[in-house]
């Protein structure tokens, strides 16, 4: 970050201020860890922080600190809207472009404030006076340290926001798997131990938690995934009949996109999940190696992402949605 952005935020922080802060649609660990860590670092500070996520967080998010706090602009409209009106400063975390914030888009293009952004993806769009991005780190979650550090206030990291920003690390970092991952988030995840954040309980929060079903849903999910060796590339579908079956329940299909690249030799998968509400096909995209999964998405599927990990979606039908795959998959050489 830049020093005179340091300097003008501290300066905007010296006194208290209404802030609100928000993730990215769809929230995953990290969108959640940033937002709540940071919404208790400013609530700590005398700030009156609000969290708005733009439509509900899974349930294996729910036990983080401060979730209860969290506003849902989707089934709170008039209320998120007004929190926002009034905000000094509006934090937008984990995402770069107001259209990952879905229809609360439409309120943050005409607001009066002072947006500030942190975040690690490609490309971020220009609307915040202060901007902290950097593609090289594997989350927000090691941004929002580094924030913290840089405002002169790590000594106010606390169980709490370290359990958040653990959070976001362990879950974008593929539980330190992910090639982002550096000494320096070792390093940062071993203060947050040595301040007592629980590093063996938090994975068992978040993964093993899982009920009867999602197992069930894994199940199907693994038998329907199609292999395409010639081209290192496999790829599982998943039907809104089938998620009905399964019961499922947001946050039941996390992660298990990862499965498709667990086979030897296999280097970019994809996950087609069917959403009849919103009628698209969200699709996950990820991949081992040099093959740029957010450069895919952004030319094929209306998304982005980062080089190893991506999603998109299309209006397509399934059936069309997976020709029109493999046939840009058959043009690929990876
Ligand atoms: P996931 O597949 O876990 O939903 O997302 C993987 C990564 O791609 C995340 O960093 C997420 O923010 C990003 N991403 C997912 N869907 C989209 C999308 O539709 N558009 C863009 N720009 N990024 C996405
Ligand atoms: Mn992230």
């Amino acid at each position: 970050m830049k020093i005179q952005d340091i300097q003008a935020i501290q300066s905007l922080l010296a006194t208290p201020k209404k802030v609100a802060i928000i993730p990215h649609r769809n929230p995953d660990g990290d969108a959640m860890g940033s937002t709540l860590a940071l919404y208790h670092f400013l609530s700590k500070n005398n700030h009156e922080a609000t969290v708005i996520s733009p439509n509900d967080f899974p349930d294996f998010l729910a036990w983080l600190p401060g979730s209860e706090m969290v506003r849902v602009f989707e089934t709170d409209k008039e209320n998120c809207t007004q929190i926002l009106k009034e905000a000094d400063l509006v934090f937008t975390l984990d995402f770069n472009a107001f259209h990952r914030v879905g229809e609360m888009e439409k309120v943050l293009e005409v607001l009066d404030t002072t947006y500030i952004m942190i975040d690690h993806h490609q490309k971020p769009d220009d609307y915040a006076a202060y901007t902290y991005s950097d593609t090289s780190f594997g989350s927000t979650c090691e941004m929002v340290y580094n924030f913290i550090s840089f405002l002169g206030q790590k000594e106010q990291i606390d169980t709490i926001i370290g359990t958040c920003i653990y959070t976001g690390i362990l879950t974008d970092s593929g539980s330190f798997k992910f090639p982002n991952t550096t000494g320096n988030t070792h390093r940062i995840v071993a203060e947050l131990i040595d301040l007592g954040v629980e590093n063996t309980k938090i994975p068992n929060l978040l993964f093993d938690n899982s009920s009867y079903s999602r197992l069930q849903l894994l199940g199907r999910a693994l038998q329907n995934l199609k292999v395409l060796p010639e081209h290192k590339t496999s790829y599982i579908t998943l039907s809104q009949d089938e998620l009905n079956s399964f019961n499922y329940v947001k946050g039941d299909t996390e992660g298990i996109v990862n499965y498709g690249l667990s086979i030897k030799g296999i280097q970019f998968t994809a996950i087609f999940i069917e959403n009849k509400d919103e009628k698209i096909i969200k699709i996950s995209f990820r991949s081992q190696g040099g093959f740029d999964v957010n450069e895919f998405a952004r030319e094929h599927f209306n998304g982005g992402g980062h080089r190893n990990a991506a999603g998109g979606k299309s209006e397509l039908s399934m059936e069309e949605t997976i020709a029109k795959f493999e046939k840009i998959v058959h043009t690929l050489t990876l």
